[in-house]
């Protein structure tokens, strides 16, 4: 029996592990993948209090071996569901069943994908979700980055350097991403912005050749590429908790600021709770409150 089950070993779950265990609380963590979620794709953080530049992946590393060395027990396994029995909850994972008091719920969100038909069977030929991943592949050749979000803008700078030209295609005239990386992207001059457009199909021979794309006018426009980036945004992972616990028309946990949600015990924390703000920064925030009032209530029991 554990006192509180973290379900994902990104920012905000190994931060909920880091107070809990601080509260001398018995805590598990599961993780279905590897630890540090999505910020082990950033190649240099800049925005992290006391942390001028520091690599997604040394993050990570410093923040699981500061769970692991206080106490926290990590299994890589998938939560697949949860049962409240009692006061107690189950958790079970596609290998075991755990029981606990309180569970956090961190297991943050995937990528999006465009849909398109043949997108799928593309990745590692031509299509990518990771541009820090896999941009050293593109070298000197010709990619495109679609989405207008932080991702995107911050996905075509990292590969103006990288690639010999890089197209910067979104749906809209204006972006989401911060104005000062958008600002950098515009010094570039191997970058052209595609504004008001939608990529829509993928041709290949058994690599991605070209992508065409359509203008808000119903213009098509074939560009000879050997990689698409795709930074469409996110999908937050709670599909397997969306029969006990409330999610908004997005898939995102209702919560508030206290990171409760309807069910007494089960807290979330990080992205894939509904929020203003996604950042490292406010997924730490997240993974200490949520612990703080899970140590409350497992008090309070
Ligand atoms: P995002 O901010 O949700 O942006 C997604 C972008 O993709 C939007 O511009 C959206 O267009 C576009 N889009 C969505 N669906 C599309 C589709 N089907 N076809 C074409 N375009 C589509 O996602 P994100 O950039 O991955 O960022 C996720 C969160 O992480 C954000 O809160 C972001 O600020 C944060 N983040 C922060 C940093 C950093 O601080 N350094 C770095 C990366 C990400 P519209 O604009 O028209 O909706």
């Amino acid at each position: 029996m554990y006192d509180i089950i973290i379900i994902g070993a990104g920012p905000a779950g190994l931060t909920s592990a880091i107070y809990a265990c601080r509260a001398s609380k018995k805590v598990l963590i599961l993780e279905a993948k590897s630890y540090g979620g999505q910020i082990i794709n950033t190649l240099d953080i800049e925005n992290y209090p006391g942390e001028a530049h520091i690599s997604g992946f040394d993050f990570a590393t410093k923040l699981y071996n500061q769970a692991k060395d206080l106490g926290a027990e990590i299994l890589f396994e998938k939560a697949v569901d949860i049962n409240v029995i009692d006061n107690l909850k189950e958790v079970i994972t596609t290998k075991n069943t755990y029981m606990s008091k309180a569970v956090i719920i961190a297991t943050g969100s995937e990528n999006r994908k465009l849909g398109l038909p043949n997108e799928d069977e593309l990745v590692g030929r031509g299509i990518s979700y990771c541009a820090t991943c896999d941009g050293a592949f593109y070298r000197n050749k010709n990619v495109a980055v679609v989405g207008g979000g932080n991702t995107a803008v911050e996905d075509a700078l990292y590969l103006a350097d990288i690639a010999s030209k890089v197209y910067l295609i979104h749906r809209r005239n204006e972006f989401r991403g911060e104005q000062s990386t958008v600002n950098h992207l515009k010094e570039k001059n191997n970058v052209e912005f595609i504004y008001n457009s939608n990529v829509t199909k993928l041709n290949e021979n058994e690599r991605l050749e070209s992508i065409e794309v359509t203008n808000k006018d119903g213009l098509v426009k074939t560009i000879d590429v050997a990689g698409l980036f795709v930074a469409v945004g996110k999908i937050p992972e709670n599909q397997n908790f969306a029969k006990l616990v409330n999610l908004d028309e997005s898939g995102y946990v209702k919560s508030g600021e206290d990171c409760t949600t309807n069910v007494a015990g089960i807290f979330v924390a990080g992205d894939n709770r509904i929020k203003e703000v996604r950042q490292l920064v406010t997924a730490t925030s997240d993974g200490a409150i949520a612990a703080i009032n899970a140590v409350k209530y497992i008090n309070d029991l």
